[in-house]
């Protein structure tokens, strides 16, 4: 009873004008499935393009990342108020290439998934080892700290607004997708952690994506997993026809 959800990570592609046309180019289509849930996470610079696209349809705007303070002098941040204030529903909290690149840490992404929360905006909290965790069979290890120390403090009430998406970072832009099957046991894993710590009734109603080399050709096969309740899509949501193609898909 886990409604799908597909968001569509956009990256650092696009200009506020790119994002307007994609939308425009999307929407009819989209608006003939009902059954599922779909975002688009868009650079800061478009998200204003994209919620006023979007108006009156069921595209949900998120962004990839913000700063956890309230306000004040962070120069070149963008503040959890500023971003519920342009209508996202969600944010992405803690990907893979924010943890690498800019080297944001469990504690740094915990606070910004409390502010997250604390401001009605829903987390997309992502996970996943790199491919030496996995060689050496620290998956499910890592993971569950990952997605541990991401909820510190959060409530089981509050759990309910949060998604997980679960990225093996070894998965994502190179076209080697997990196997579904793979990607169901250790989303299993991750859902057994929830269960842990928030109960079994607050853990069943969570939705865990999975991310990774996901395309139109393979959706169905994550989907058709118990566990898979959605993707969170890089390279294939650039293109209207694609992002189509995998909520249509997601059914
Ligand atoms: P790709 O779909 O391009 O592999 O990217 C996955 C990802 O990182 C989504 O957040």
């Amino acid at each position: 009873t886990r409604t799908p959800f597909i968001a569509g990570n956009w990256k650092m592609h696009k200009t506020h004008a790119e994002a307007a046309a994609f939308i425009a180019a999307a929407k009819e289509s989209l608006a003939a499935t009902q059954t599922v849930e779909y975002a688009i996470c868009a650079p800061f610079t478009a998200l204003q393009a994209v919620a006023d696209a979007a108006k009156g349809t069921a595209i949900q705007v998120g962004a990839q990342n913000m700063y956890f303070a309230e306000k004040g002098a962070y120069t070149g941040e963008v503040a959890p108020g500023m971003l519920q204030a342009l209508g996202c529903a969600y944010v992405i909290l803690g990907h893979s290439e924010r943890r690498q690149y800019f080297h944001e840490t469990d504690d740094m992404i915990n606070k910004k998934v409390l502010a997250a929360l604390a401001h009605g905006l829903k987390p997309i909290l992502c996970v996943g080892e790199d491919l030496e965790q996995r060689e050496r069979n620290l998956t499910n290890e890592v993971v569950a700290v990952q997605t541990e120390d991401g909820l510190k403090g959060v409530t089981a009430e509050q759990l309910a607004d949060v998604v997980i998406a679960y990225e093996p970072i070894w998965a994502i832009g190179t076209g080697r997708s997990s196997t579904a099957e793979d990607a169901n046991a250790v989303i299993g894993h991750i859902r057994q952690v929830l269960a842990r710590k928030f109960g079994n009734e607050a853990a069943g109603t969570v939705r865990i994506q999975y991310g990774g080399s996901v395309k139109p050709e393979n959706i169905a096969t994550f989907m058709a997993q118990p566990e898979i309740d959605g993707a969170l899509v890089g390279g294939a949501s650039l293109e209207a026809d694609s992002f189509v193609a995998l909520v249509q898909g997601a059914q």
